[in-house]
């Protein structure tokens, strides 16, 4: 049996879950839909700029979308362009693979002033997602509050302390880098209501920040346990024991008079974001951790900063009549509703690398394929007609690899690409204007 499959979604997940199906039921054939004209999720969009070579990751994905079974389906978006039912009736099985990137709110008072930013936003800002295009983030300022002790946290933190000269060599996007240098930031802050060993980041991480040309960071040496204790599995306890060392050697070193210092602060969770119409301070409470959860201690300290960064959490959005749970796409093993299945960050929740999508999208093909029957369903050619009729600019994978020839030949000295950021911009572009 062959069939036709539509992947919503060409980030990591999406494109695992692709490959599945290619070797699952050979002879099919199948649509990846993506939102934005350019493919890979974020492996372009999240993935930090200064490390670049990540994003080589895509490289693998790239050849499935030269297979002839494969096509390419991006600038549509599920949800307004095509609704998840018109895929469910001309596909024999459809994926969301939409991932969970959304903003999760601190829900304390002041979270609507203006610098106040989410890290999908933040980050999808220096990394040139359209979406964030316009974000102009309130820099003027000396200090910057980020709130969150992940891998994510630690990245918006090293973009705003690196120097120009230090990303060299990075696809930040221009508009980014020349904000960010332009700033007269003399102090980052990066909060965690829990401790060191509960803090999500990895060595690598974190041995990214023991150098930097401009920025002192200060660890607090009393935060620091002597060691790391609990029932923890071998390997993460491992990760932990790396990250204290490492945080023991932050806390230990010289710290040389440099522009900027950036505090990693533990036990502190925000109570309220302080200002008259902008960001002016950050109020804080320092927590103690009772039975495994941080509680208030009912000591209060203010930090002034002009614009605060949450990277406390994120959401799946999937387009209406998809069931939730929580913040996921509610499913069993991955499979959502009749047709319907779910892979990657939207299907478990945003952790996990790169290639932890990979076996997590094939456990959901496995039940998929279990479940698949012979539908005859059309396929991609009643979508095609749909989306003709609505006027739907779609953007195919030569367009894309158009859109990526043009931004590697438009980089400034010394980066490997210059992204666009607009999408009016890709399309005519792709117009020959
Ligand atoms: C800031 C950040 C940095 C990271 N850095 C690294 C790293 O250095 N190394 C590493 O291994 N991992 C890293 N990760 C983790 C990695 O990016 C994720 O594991 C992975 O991207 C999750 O894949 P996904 O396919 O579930 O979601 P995503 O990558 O988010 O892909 C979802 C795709 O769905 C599309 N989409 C959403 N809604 C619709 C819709 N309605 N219609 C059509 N298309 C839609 C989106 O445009 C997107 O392309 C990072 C994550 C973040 C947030």
């Amino acid at each position: 049996m062959t069939a036709r499959f539509a992947i919503v979604g060409s980030g990591p997940s999406g494109m695992y879950a692709v490959d599945a199906l290619l070797k699952g039921v050979p002879g099919s054939r199948v649509d990846v839909f993506d939102r934005v004209p350019t493919p890979f999720g974020l492996i372009r969009f999240g993935v930090a700029p200064d490390h670049y070579k990540t994003r080589n990751t895509a490289r693998q994905f790239a050849r499935t979308f030269e297979l002839d079974d494969v096509r390419y389906l991006g600038n549509v978006e599920i949800g307004r362009d095509l609704s998840i039912i018109e895929l469910q009736d001309n596909y024999d099985a459809v994926v969301l693979a939409i991932g969970s990137y959304h903003d999760r709110g601190l829900g304390i008072p002041g979270e609507d002033l203006a610098g106040v930013y989410g890290a999908c936003a933040y980050v999808g800002w220096y990394n040139g997602h359209p979406d964030y295009r316009e974000l102009d983030p309130l820099l003027d300022g000396a200090g910057v509050a980020v709130i969150g002790i992940g891998n994510v946290a630690l990245d918006v933190c090293r973009i705003l302390a690196k120097t120009r000269d230090e990303m060299r060599g990075t696809d930040i996007s221009a508009h980014a880098l020349d904000a960010i240098q332009a700033a007269a930031l003399e102090q980052l802050y990066m909060f965690g209501r829990r401790g060191p060993v509960e803090g999500g980041f990895t060595p690598k991480e974190l041995s990214e920040v023991l150098e930097l040309e401009r920025c002192a960071v200060i660890v607090d040496p009393g935060q620091l346990p002597d060691s790391v204790e609990g029932d923890l599995e071998t390997r993460i306890k491992g990760v932990k024991e790396k990250n204290l060392a490492l945080l023991r050697q932050l806390a230990a070193q010289d710290k040389p008079d440099k522009q900027i210092k950036m505090t990693v602060g533990f036990y502190a969770a925000p109570v309220e974001i302080l200002g008259d119409r902008r960001v002016e301070a950050l109020r804080m409470e320092r927590t103690r951790i009772v039975d495994g959860r941080a509680v208030g201690s009912g000591e209060f300290f203010e930090v002034p900063c002009c614009s605060v960064v949450t990277a406390i959490g994120y959401q799946a959005l999937p387009p209406d009549g998809v069931p939730m749970n929580g913040s996921v796409v509610a499913n069993q093993r991955g499979h959502v509703a009749d047709n319907l299945y779910v892979v990657g960050w939207a299907k478990r929740g945003p952790t996990g690398t790169i290639p932890t999508n990979g076996p997590d999208s094939r456990d959901t093909v496995e039940v998929l394929i279990d479940n698949l029957e012979s539908t005859g369903k059309p396929g991609g050619g009643a979508i095609d007609k749909l989306l003709a009729e609505r006027g739907v600019r779609v953007v195919d994978y030569a367009g894309y690899k158009k859109i990526s020839a043009a931004e590697i030949a438009r980089a400034p000295e010394g980066h490997p690409q210059e992204k666009f950021t607009r999408i009016d911009e890709m399309l005519a572009l792709l117009d020959g204007a």
